[in-house]
């Protein structure tokens, strides 16, 4: 897999696959398709690409690539982690392909990682195909449940200290994991100190759902914000996530990495955690307007 491309453009006849949102998108060359099903959730589709090793689509709508999955990865898992003060229980909420495990289980302090994921055969199909990141599964710390993720969070009272919604878009299956109902839930299944993130789509295309999602933390949590990340295979090269917490700061982290776990990082420092939540003026309006409303 190649780190960087060089400046050369190049045109190919080979078969690519294109995502497209608002009249542009991005295109990636495939070179086999492994898998094409469809689950009782979803269609599912795992490719080899050309040049960005695997690639999971879901409903037609790219999941990750091992080329820059550690970015989403990362920085779901280790902003949440890194505010909390002592973070011990974990919860993963949809995640099947494991990569977001794998971060979590870098944190020696954590004791329990929880996942709920609600389709097998993304879990099956990531197992089987993609070891580099459903190697999160095979922590010791770690339990899986299968299910909807809005259905298990409604009976767990304050047990987790940090809660990663990593799920589809808005649409589909994911599109119960968007609700006040649901934050409700995440709100009663924090510890007193508990932090939360979600996957909370681009800054450039989806407003809309962030300033909805930011909008439902500001009645339930007492902090909050949005952070951007960059992510070439996402639609715009971006996708970003909110943070809410019901104590510490979620702009600035609590800890830091040892030195040694920094060295296994390859997107999160402190420094772009804080980073992250900076945006430039025309988002940090989207943000501001949701905070001066009353
Ligand atoms: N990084 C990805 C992205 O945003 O493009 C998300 C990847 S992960 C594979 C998303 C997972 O959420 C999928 O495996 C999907 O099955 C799961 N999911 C969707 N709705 C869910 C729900 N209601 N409860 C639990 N898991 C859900």
């Amino acid at each position: 897999m190649h780190s960087h491309f060089g400046m050369d453009a190049q045109t190919t006849s080979g078969e690519w696959l294109t995502e497209a949102h608002g009249g542009f998108g991005i295109a990636i060359e495939i070179k086999e398709k492994l898998v094409s099903t469809v689950s009782e959730y979803q269609k599912i589709e795992l490719f080899e690409t050309a040049n960005l090793g695997k690639m999971l689509v879901l409903d037609d709508i790219i999941q990750f690539t091992e080329y820059d999955e550690f970015c989403y990865q990362e920085m779901m898992a280790h902003v949440p982690l890194f505010a909390h003060p002592n973070p011990e229980n974990v919860l993963v909420i949809g995640g099947g392909d494991g990569g977001v495990l794998r971060e979590i289980a870098k944190h020696d302090c954590v004791k329990r990682i929880d996942i709920c994921e609600i389709d097998q055969k993304v879990i099956d199909i990531c197992r089987e195909y993609v070891p580099s990141l459903a190697k999160g599964y095979d922590d010791p710390r770690v339990n899986l449940y299968v299910g909807d993720g809005n259905v298990y969070i409604q009976d767990k009272q304050q047990f987790y200290d940090v809660i990663i919604v990593d799920s589809t878009d808005p649409i589909g299956p994911g599109e119960s994991l968007f609700n006040e109902d649901f934050y409700r839930g995440m709100r009663g299944a924090l510890r007193e100190s508990g932090v939360i993130t979600s996957q909370s789509e681009s800054i450039f295309l989806h407003q809309d759902v962030i300033q909805g999602l930011l909008r439902i933390a500001k009645k339930l949590f007492t902090k909050y914000s949005y952070a951007g990340m960059y992510v070439p295979t996402y639609p715009a090269g971006n996708i970003g996530l909110c943070a809410a917490s019901l104590g510490p700061e979620v702009e600035v982290p609590a800890r830091r990495p040892s030195v040694e776990m920094q060295r296994q990082l390859r997107y999160y420092t402190p420094e772009v955690h804080e980073a992250a939540f900076k945006l430039p003026r025309f988002g940090m309006e989207v943000i501001e307007s949701v905070r001066a409303e009353d």
